[in-house]
């Protein structure tokens, strides 16, 4: 019997995104407030470096910056690291919070030389919002309508020069022209295990917190390569620690903590789990259709595809296929079950 419905979103542990348990103040502490403590995504790290250094050389604002890539991976930690790093201010929004163009247009004409302008989100801009910002970026120049019918003229508003950095976690969403206008790309990847114990690590000495190095791999190989959920981790298990012995996070109470908040070594939870036992106990592996599963198991079909699937997939124990979606061999075997006509399985802790 598959259990159904009434899983709590807004609290879940392994969600990428921002969730309600989490606590602002702590999560300002532990943002890397320069580039050399920031940890991993050395590619990106070394071109931004490059970028900075030369923007400075020649006395200009850096050129504006796209980045893109799954949430909580530090898009927003880096923005605020390279307005750091050029000793600039930074404006912080989001695409959904720009609803009018008088809203774009007051932000922009409070930057002053140089400074960072943040978007999150920036692919939820409305067009209107982004008629107004390609003169903005290109020419530093934004074009108002005043008046109405015959009489209605337009005034061009000169900015200072600024960089606008973009953040999105659907590059492809993106519009062609305002994709354009960035001259600087940059992709963050999910992070390795060793990377992710060392943002534990650096994390557990910020929050004052005794943790053993397997304990710090233990909760790093189940954060899903996502700093947000690494972090979000610690703080848990630190409360476990505090409760069943002297406060140190070792490997035992690591386990036995992650273990009791349901989320398993590769970072599945009860959720994933329902989704891909529905497939192979109720629909025998499957194909079957979004729709048909999500009813299945009582949940919303878009939550399933946004929430679940792309980690899924992402571990190879999802297929999507044009006849509705199919659990791989490997999922079978993570969950213990016998595929029919295939080899005998057992549950496995490494791929
Ligand atoms: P995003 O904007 O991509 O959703 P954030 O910048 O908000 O992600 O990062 C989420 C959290 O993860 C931050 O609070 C920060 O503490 C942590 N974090 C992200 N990237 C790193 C990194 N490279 N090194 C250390 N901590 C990081």
């Amino acid at each position: 019997m598959i259990e159904t419905g009434e899983f709590d979103f807004e609290n879940r542990l392994v969600a990428p995104q921002v969730i309600k348990d989490d606590d602002s103040d702590t999560d300002y502490s532990l943002r890397p407030k320069t580039l050399s403590e920031y940890i991993g995504q050395d590619k990106v790290k070394e071109n931004m470096s490059v970028y900075i250094e030369a923007a400075k050389k020649r006395g200009e604002p850096l050129d504006h910056v796209l980045l893109y890539g799954p949430p909580g991976l530090g898009k927003t930690t880096l923005s605020n690291i390279i307005a750091h790093e050029m000793g600039v201010n930074i404006r912080v929004t989001s695409g959904p919070a720009i609803e009018k163009t008088g809203d774009l247009a007051a932000l922009l004409t409070s930057l002053q030389q140089g400074d960072v302008l943040f978007i999150d989100e920036i692919h939820r801009l409305s067009r209107a919002i982004e008629e107004i910002l390609y003169p903005a970026l290109e020419d530093f120049a934004i074009d108002f309508m005043i008046g109405n019918g015959p009489a209605a003229r337009s005034i061009r508003i000169d900015l200072q020069r600024f960089t606008l950095i973009g953040a999105t976690t659907r590059s492809g969403q993106l519009s062609a022209p305002l994709r354009d206008r960035f001259g600087i790309i940059q992709r963050l990847e999910l992070y390795s295990t060793e990377d992710l114990a060392e943002i534990i690590t650096r994390s557990a000495v910020i929050l004052g917190v005794a943790i053993d190095r397997e304990a710090a791999y233990e909760m790093a190989s189940r954060s899903r390569g996502t700093p947000r959920i690494a972090n979000r981790f610690l703080k848990r298990v630190r409360d476990y620690a505090d409760v069943m012995s002297d406060g140190r996070i070792t490997k035992d109470i690591a386990k036995i903590a992650l273990d009791r908040m349901e989320v398993d070594n590769l970072g599945l939870d009860s959720l994933d789990k329902r989704m891909l036992s529905m497939i192979i106990n109720g629909y025998n592996g499957g194909p079957v259709g979004l729709e048909t599963l999500a009813s299945a198991i009582g949940e919303e079909a878009v939550t399933l595809e946004d929430v679940c699937e792309p980690f899924l997939m992402q571990l190879g124990f999802l297929a999507r296929t044009p006849r509705g979606r199919c659990a791989t061999e490997l999922a079978y075997k993570h969950l213990g079950i016998k595929k029919p006509g295939g080899e005998a399985s057992e549950q496995t802790t490494l791929y």
